[in-house]
Parts: structure tokens; sequence; C-alpha cells
């Protein structure tokens, strides 16, 4: 195939990395390659590179922004794909999205889930969604703390319409590979424990946990879905 853009041919190659590496972690893990889902996140790419992706065998993209979702969406090839949901949501763009994404992964407060459960049944849909978990305690980032986060799970259980299905987290950037896995161990502890407890309306099937920097540290620790973006598209250009 003629090929004037190099950059499908780097995505091409970047797959192949990342899908070896992913199948390497998992072995390591004792784990199948097939029982880790890889995500390919798409903020900032072009359909066309997104599409690219999809034809060479991603199943599952995340994206971070409703509009940016909403705007790319009839462009893309999502007949065999599904998208979730990876960023912060605000309350007021809810009813943009509910029923729209397969999953909201980025599910942060009771609030929001309340939400969300109220939009997905004017929709006569239940959502799923995922709670994210600010692992790394810190300011600058979404997410319920570890040490209330079954609290949480009992609170949002109870309410209809919605249905949990695991966890999330983004971890922080950090260089010390023990402490990086350290904080996956500490997402994975918390994972089983809950699904442990067998909550009505909770499954914990999915622990999302782990980037471009940091996927094999958070499959050695038990992820089994992991998000990557710039590893699979090269890095991204924000306007
Ligand atoms: C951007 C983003 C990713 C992917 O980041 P990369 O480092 O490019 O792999 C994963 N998860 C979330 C929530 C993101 O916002």
């Amino acid at each position: 195939m003629p090929d004037a853009d190099n950059k499908f041919n780097d995505i091409r190659q970047n797959l192949a990395e990342v899908r070896e590496k992913i199948a390497d972690a998992a072995l390591k893990s004792g784990r199948k390659p097939e029982e880790i889902k890889l995500m390919a996140v798409s903020k900032t790419i072009e359909s066309k590179y997104i599409n690219f992706a999809i034809s060479e065998g991603i199943d599952l993209i995340g994206e971070n922004k409703v509009q940016e979702f909403l705007a790319k969406e009839p462009e893309l090839n999502l007949q065999n794909c599904k998208a979730h949901l990876i960023g912060h949501l605000q309350s007021n763009k809810v009813r943009k999205i509910v029923g729209k994404v397969d999953v909201i992964q980025s599910v942060d407060s009771v609030s929001l889930a309340t939400e969300i459960a109220k939009r997905s049944r004017e929709n006569g849909i239940v959502s799923k969604i995922l709670l994210e978990v600010n692992v790394g305690n810190e300011e600058s980032k979404f997410g319920f703390d570890l040490n209330e986060i079954n609290e949480r799970v009992f609170e949002i259980s109870e309410i209809d319409d919605i249905s949990i299905q695991g966890l999330m987290c983004v971890a922080p950037i950090c260089d010390d590979e023990k402490v990086l896995r350290h904080i996956f161990s500490n997402m994975y502890r918390s994972y089983l424990d809950i699904a442990s407890k067998k909550i009505n309306n909770v499954n914990m099937n999915v622990l999302s946990m782990g980037m471009s920097g940091d996927y094999c540290q958070a499959i050695l620790e038990g992820a089994n879905l992991v998000r990557v973006g710039s590893a699979i598209f090269g890095s991204r250009n924000y306007r």
C-alpha cells in the first residue's frame, strides 16, 4: 500500500510493540495476554488515525472530553469498537454523553453518579460506570480517596440506573518503580476487597490503570485494562 503518511506505519509498529509488552507483563503476572484489555486513548487524535488503529484491531477507545468525542463520533468506525469516557465529567455535560459511550470511567463524586443515573433513567438505560480513585492523594487530581472508596461504593450501589463495573486511577508521575508499584498494588487490594464483599449491583470486572509510561507496572500489579495514548499515536498536539 503506497502510504505518503508515515504516521500510519508508526501507529502499526507502535501497536505491535505495545501488544508485545502487554503480553509479556501479563505472563509475568500469571495471566494470559488476552485477559488484559488494551484501550487506545484517542484524545486530540484525528479520526483517520483512530480509524486506522481500529482497522488494526483496536476495539476500545478512550476520550477525555464530551464535546471532542461527540464531534469526532460521526467520522469514527465504531461498529466493532466501543468507546469509554475517561476524563473528568462536569454535571452539565452528563445529559450529552449518557448512552453515547459504553462506560463512563471517570466517576469521581456521588453527585455525578446521581446525575448519570437521572439521565440514564430518562433514556431508559442503565449506565456502566467505574469509580475513579485518586491513588496518589494528589490535590490536582480528581477521584475518591482510597480510604473512603468502600463507603462510596456502598452509597453509589444503592442508586438505580447505574452499575459499578470497577475502579480506575491515574497514577502520579513517578520515576521510582517501587513507589509506583506500591500505588498500583494498593488499588488492586482495594479492588479485591470490594469484590469480596459481594455488594448488590456492584461488579468488580474492570481495574483500569496504567498509561503509556506505566502500563507494564500496572499490569504486573493486577490491572486488566490499560489506557494507552501516546505510545500508540505518538505525542499529542494540544491546540
Ligand atoms: C491521556 C490519558 C491517558 C493516556 O495517556 P498516555 O500517557 O498518552 O498514554 C490515559 N488515561 C487518561 C485518564 C488520560 O487522560
